[in-house]
């Protein structure tokens, strides 16, 4: 078994701002809302401190929660309002080349006889 020293001092400071003492253990969800916010892995046995300041719980709880709100936003508008994209497919007839809407195409794609 590895073992690893670590400073004590940094031990219980804040892993965000470094600068607070930390008061609140940095369990999984707390662990997975810090990557989803700033992108910041804190992994259990790195030997870095474990712990966040009030401020920066705070900090943390407001940020993952407005930026999971605007993300839920975007995905629904992006879902629903974004422009369709008018791809056409040529459906190949007797009368010739005839163009259909994307829609219709999608449901003729596994066709033979539809080539975009
Ligand atoms: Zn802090």
């Amino acid at each position: 078994m590895e073992l690893f020293e670590i400073d004590p001092e940094l031990f219980i400071s804040c892993r965000l701002c470094l600068d607070e003492k930390g008061i609140y253990q940095i369990i999984p969800s707390v662990k997975d809302q810090i990557k989803y916010c700033f992108d910041i892995d804190v992994e259990q046995f790195d030997g870095l401190p474990q712990l966040l300041c009030k401020k920066c719980k705070g900090v943390l709880s407001e940020f993952y929660e407005t930026k999971k709100r605007y993300k839920e936003k975007q995905d629904k508008l992006i879902e629903t309002k974004a422009p369709k994209r008018h791809l056409f497919c040529c459906l190949q007839t007797e009368a010739g080349c005839l163009q259909v809407a994307e829609q219709v195409a999608e449901k003729l794609v596994n066709q033979v006889f539809c080539r975009l």
